[in-house]
């Protein structure tokens, strides 16, 4: 979508994934090697071995520098680095590429032709997997580069701070950007868990995803990112443009000094929670003023994991998290495993449509073995470390479902409750609330259901966007269920990590906010500056539209 902003700028819309904005030069990635990968006649059986030497030695030396840069970055960032030096050495993708050589393919079209054989089969793998593909595509042109004796393909360093805009970025780009000089990021395609919003969140540089008509706008024109609202203007008037980024630091330095509790100006207090995924993050996020663990997303502990962890493993990590928040609210959620997040140990079986199939609690019905000892290592770990956490089941879609959860967690001492994420679980909340103690919503699925939408598609990315008034309207019919029998009920997806729909949320009547460790302080800042009677006066606004921007218009009238 296009519209045209009082300047008569075309502004651009698309995801917002990180928040702030930034004005300057639009910068692009540097085009691909320009090498005809189909040229060259097959090499003669003698002259393969020194072939796949030559592709061999270059694949290396891609990794190399990959993990030299790694080296030199932090956090997230080396990660990503890392991940993607080791990708470029993958022993299946690399077989796969001298197997060619050694059939009589010229190394390029060799390196061309095993990408596209593990891109075919990661795409219709789909979800997290899906995303690694443009992990190998970067990987073949810069392999290519390097068998072309051309220059490494990436992002120019410009001389000036700029905007990178991009089809989509490759994830060892974005590690390695200098937030001085490239201040925010725009995509064409990526959603908002792909590498680019990973990282654009671990720099803290505005970042806007699924940008529709951003290819369109060329390398040096004038852009304005906005990552609250999620939209890119295009040669807007320079003064307009450098007084909202003014602004954006103003409120970015007042988020700063905020020490929390979770409260509003008038002092109603809304918990500021933290989502982790590890001890490693449960640490980072105690560094924050975040209160508590509003979700453990267990299964991110054993994506790469082919058997089971013992009940002891499991506890020891799920202790990390629990010791880092000692004496605080944490909340952990069983394996979600399956959809984007397939667990090989679960026993997910062959799905046509794995988002509606067995995944989260589903799980537990064929498997409940799996459960069992997932509660029994929280349970360990409560007692070791002293805890008392609280645990959740993701994708209850019925009120047994959530009894038969509930009665399994009380059977081990620990307190009970489940996510809010399937559109029927939100229409009967009162039901559920009979079993258990807490409801936790999880925003980024319930807007997936609810919008019929796959949360992983770019081009479905405004359907799936926790603005829409539907699914607004769910979160509201849930919270007003738990108001009426006392019990808590908080957000965790995404829609927790924008200030501005915090705060709506805030006035819808949620009790706690959890979000993702960078967001807690922008969170708890902005919350701190408006009363409840605006957050309230917020949410029946928000209630009363009918599309995204008329929620987020409503929203901001009232919050500032
Ligand atoms: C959600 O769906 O909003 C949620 C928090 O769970 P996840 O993002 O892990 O599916
Ligand atoms: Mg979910």
């Amino acid at each position: 979508m296009t519209t045209s902003s009082p300047l008569t700028s075309p502004v651009l819309h698309g995801v917002p994934v990180v928040a702030g904005v930034q004005y300057g030069p639009v910068i692009r990635p540097g085009t691909l090697p320009d090498v005809d990968v189909q040229a060259g006649a097959d090499l003669a059986e003698a002259d393969r071995p020194a072939e796949v030497e030559r592709f061999t030695a270059a694949a290396t030396t891609v990794a190399t520098r990959l993990r030299e840069r790694a080296t030199h970055a932090s956090g997230a960032a080396a990660e990503v680095l890392t991940a993607t030096a080791t990708l470029a050495q993958d022993r299946a993708w690399l077989g796969a590429a001298e197997k060619r050589i050694k059939d009589g393919a010229p190394a390029v079209r060799a390196v061309a032709g095993a990408v596209d054989q593990f891109v075919d089969m990661f795409t219709k793998m789909g979800g997290l997997m899906a995303e690694r593909v443009t992990d190998l595509r970067d990987i073949r042109d810069r392999v290519t580069a390097e068998l072309a004796g051309l220059p490494e393909p990436g992002v120019p360093m410009p001389d000036v701070p700029s905007i990178l805009c991009a089809e989509d970025l490759a994830p060892a780009d974005t590690a390695g950007l200098d937030p001085n000089l490239v201040v925010a990021l725009a995509t064409t395609l990526g959603g908002p868990t792909s590498h680019t919003a990973i990282i654009a969140r671990q720099l803290g540089i505005p970042c806007v995803v699924a940008v529709t008509g951003l290819d369109d706008v060329e390398a040096g024109a004038m852009v304005l990112v906005d990552g609250t609202l999620g939209t890119v203007t295009v040669n807007p008037d320079p003064a307009t443009a450098q007084q909202a980024v003014d602004e954006a630091r103003r409120a970015a330095a007042a988020a700063a000094n905020w020490a929390g509790p979770g409260a509003t100006a008038d002092g109603h207090q809304v918990a500021v929670l933290a989502n982790v995924q590890d001890g490693a993050a449960a640490r980072a996020a105690r560094e924050t003023p975040a209160e508590g663990v509003g979700l453990f997303r267990t299964e991110l502990c054993f994506l790469n994991r082919d058997t089971e962890p013992t009940v002891d493993e499991q506890a020891e990590i799920y202790g990390e998290v629990l010791a880092a928040f000692e004496g605080r609210k944490v909340v952990v959620r069983t394996l979600d495993a399956g959809s984007d997040k397939p667990l090989k140990f679960a026993g997910h079986p062959d799905e046509a449509n794995p988002a509606l199939g067995v995944r989260g609690i589903r799980i537990a019905e064929a498997n409940p073995g799996l459960l069992d000892r997932q509660l029994d290592a929280i349970g360990a770990a409560a007692e070791r470390t002293g805890a008392a956490p609280w645990v959740m089941a993701p994708m209850i879609a019925t009120a047994q479902e959530a009894e038969d959860f509930a009665a399994r967690a009380r059977s081990r001492g620990l307190t009970p409750g489940v996510m809010i994420e399937v559109p029927a679980a939100a229409l009967l909340a009162e039901k559920i609330l009979d079993h258990v103690d807490f409801l936790s919503i999880g925003t980024n699925d319930l807007a997936q259901y609810t919008m019929a939408a796959d949360r992983m598609s770019a081009q479905l990315a405004t359907l799936t966007d926790p603005w829409q008034p539907a699914v607004l309207a769910l979160v509201a019919m849930t919270v007003r269920a738990g108001a009426a029998v006392d019990k808590p009920v908080g957000v965790c997806g995404e829609a927790a990590a924008d200030p501005l729909l915090a705060c709506v949320l805030a006035g819808l009547g949620v009790t706690s906010l959890s979000a993702a460790a960078a967001a807690v302080q922008s969170v708890g800042a902005k919350l701190a500056q408006v009363s409840l009677q605006q957050c309230r006066d917020a949410a029946e606004a928000v209630l009363a539209t009918a599309s995204t921007a008329e929620a987020r218009a409503a929203a901001l009238e009232i919050l500032g």
